[in-house]
């Protein structure tokens, strides 16, 4: 490892403070990019079906000569961003997290239209929830991991919010890290994660089914059944019904993230309200996610979970 990295390492476990201070920068810049993710990630799916389709029905219409049409390149890196009114392309100056939407005056530079104050919300979302699972892991591999099931967490809800989505190719990854990070016992042991795997999606995977063969309507998509197994792999089974419970009491301690990512701070849990509303905000999209279509089963999965 090259000299400047060990000695960063060593000042960061000396001086936690300065740890918070380097997550905060970079979780606004990494939510600058989950803005991007967020607004590209499903116009790259609808492209990626559009194409299939194509595909398909051109393999119908002329069995083997199919022309593959040239579409211009789609992804999270190219094109650079550009203003959705008049195509103005985002200079570097103009995308510091935060600041450039302040100095700009949520306005774009090239034509006036408004910018949505969502894109300087999502990051300093971000900065503050990585700053303060910094804080309160210090510099250690769950501080990593929580950064990395944050970000995926945030991409997540709003992804969901703008197309009801939940594209596999975020949730998929995030329950194998799941997996891998409890392999030594990170957040709980292999075991439990593998079961809270399994059970997160065949518990939904069931409800689904059952609600299917009953009304002859589905009532939610697969996307849910794979984000409750990567939060089973992530936390263990032993969360899932809590997770699953919508009736949750607030005052009971059991809840999905705080069981798991506050084991070590229970004595400043009363103390430091910041922590506990970012918690009880993730806990809730977490949740908002899973059950913002399925208000209709979620009457069979009160019942189910109270049978268990
Ligand atoms: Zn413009």
């Amino acid at each position: 490892m090259p000299d400047f990295i060990v000695d960063l390492v060593e000042l960061f476990k000396e001086m936690p403070t300065l740890f918070i201070i380097f997550s905060v920068t970079f979780g606004l810049m990494v939510g600058s990019f989950l803005n991007v993710v967020i607004y590209r990630l499903p116009r790259m799916m609808e492209l990626e079906w559009q194409r299939n389709c194509a595909e398909l029905q051109g393999q119908e219409n002329q069995s083997s000569a199919t022309e593959p049409t040239v579409s211009p390149k789609f992804n999270l890196v190219v094109p650079r961003s550009a203003c959705p009114s008049c195509g103005h392309k985002i200079t570097a100056l103009e995308n510091i997290p935060i600041l450039s939407f302040l100095f700009l005056k949520a306005k774009c530079s090239g034509c006036k239209a408004p910018i949505s104050i969502r894109y300087p919300l999502v990051e300093l979302f971000t900065g503050v929830l990585i700053g303060l699972v910094s804080w309160k892991f210090g510099y250690s591999s769950a501080a990593f991991a929580a950064w990395i099931f944050c970000f995926a967490l945030i991409a997540l809800s709003f992804i969901d919010l703008d197309t009801f989505l939940l594209p596999d190719s975020i949730t998929l990854p995030l329950l194998w890290i799941g997996i891998l990070f409890n392999l030594n016992g990170g957040f709980t042991d292999i075991h439990s994660s593998i079961v809270g795997a399994a059970a997160g999606y065949l518990s939904l995977w069931s409800v689904y089914w059952l609600f299917k063969l009953v009304t002859g309507k589905e009532g939610m998509g697969y996307g849910d059944f794979k984000l409750l197994a990567a939060i089973g792999a992530w936390f263990g089974w032993q969360l899932l019904p809590a997770f699953i419970n919508r009736g949750v009491n607030h005052r009971h301690r059991y809840d999905f993230i705080g069981q798991t990512w506050a084991q070590c701070a229970d004595s400043v849990w009363a103390l430091f309200g910041p922590w506990r509303y970012c918690r009880s905000v993730l806990w809730a999209t977490a949740r908002k996610i899973i059950f913002r279509r399925l208000s209709h089963v979620c009457h069979c999965i009160n019942w189910w979970y109270w049978c268990w």
